[in-house]
């Protein structure tokens, strides 16, 4: 498809943990998370994983835009090893714009530099020559061009934002790494120890905390939500900071989101696999007659804003 006059999102990495760049995994794609939305000749970035080097070259290729702005979800490797790598911040001319959870610009500096040191990398973010800020934001607000951009906190170890997006009246909810039932498993963990009246309590408290969360995602057109594991596999790493597809999918019904892109699956998992996982979360939305749209987040799949 042609994205010249589109206004469009558009998926670079869709892969989880690290990057899978194995035959049998080509199908969804092996690159680490990173999401383009360009509006309006404005280019907004969600991580910058592996998927975000060949955005980078892409960017080369053309002359109306020369500045970007890099949202992270956080630190963790598979959201930022692109970045070494991304050829416009080594560019003279361009701008590059870093958000991300952290204190001050200057901490939000010191996460970034921090994997670009000897004996780790062989250049320091010194060399690279574009122009290069980093944001500070209050109550994790941001607007950048036609984008309004909020964060908020969710469930994964450290800090880490997931990301509601307003462009154009259309409403996107970016969450690549969170787990979803977090709060239910270390409820159920403690259950001995809590009297019935503290166990009423915390239930109450679980409903309200989930509640605020359906609240960020409400009726979200897009909805683009870590959904690592079968339930099989989260039974095994719960506390890890990732879901399970079922219990993404259900919270997707739940908030009304229109559509659904199941991303941040697990990279042990090849094409079959994650199409299974696909077929099986459709049946379930079918079950309870729901009216949302389900998709896999496939690598270069692009879309169209303003047809949601
Ligand atoms: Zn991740
Ligand atoms: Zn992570």
């Amino acid at each position: 498809m042609s994205t010249d006059s589109l206004n469009y999102i558009r998926f670079w990495g869709v892969r989880g943990s690290y990057p899978a760049p194995f035959g049998s995994h080509m199908r969804v794609g092996g690159n680490t998370s990173c999401v383009e939305l360009r509006v309006d000749n404005h280019l907004l970035i969600c991580d910058g994983g592996s998927g975000i080097i060949p955005l980078g070259n892409s960017l080369m290729g053309q002359q109306e835009i020369k500045e970007v702005m890099v949202i992270l979800t956080h630190y963790h490797w598979d959201h930022i090893s692109g970045l070494p790598f991304f050829v416009p911040a080594f560019v003279p001319g361009w701008k590059v714009n870093i958000y991300g959870p952290g204190d001050s610009r200057q901490e939000i500096e010191r996460r970034i530099s921090g994997q670009m040191v000897d004996p780790y990398f062989p250049v320091e973010v010194e060399t690279w020559l574009a122009d290069i800020h980093y944001l500070g934001a209050k109550n994790n607000q941001l607007e950048y061009g036609p984008f309004k951009i909020e964060g908020f906190n969710v469930h994964h170890p450290g800090s880490t934002f997931g990301y509601r997006i307003q462009v154009h009246g259309k409403t996107i909810v970016y969450a690549s790494d969170n787990e979803l039932s977090f709060i239910d498993k270390s409820l159920e963990n403690r259950k001995d120890e809590l009297d019935p009246h503290e166990w009423q309590l915390n239930k109450a408290m679980q409903a309200e905390e989930r509640d605020k969360s359906l609240e960020a995602i409400k009726n979200a057109h897009v909805f683009i939500h870590d959904a690592q594991y079968t339930p099989e596999d989260y039974a095994k790493k719960r506390g890890w900071g990732h879901s399970c597809y079922i219990d993404t999918a259900t919270f997707a019904m739940d908030a009304q989101v229109k559509q659904l892109f199941l991303f941040h699956v697990d990279p042990n998992y090849n094409d079959n696999k994650i199409e299974g996982l696909h077929r099986d979360t459709v049946r379930l939305i079918h079950e309870r007659n729901s009216s949302l749209e389900c998709y896999i987040a496939r690598e270069g799949f692009i879309i169209d804003i303003d047809k949601l």
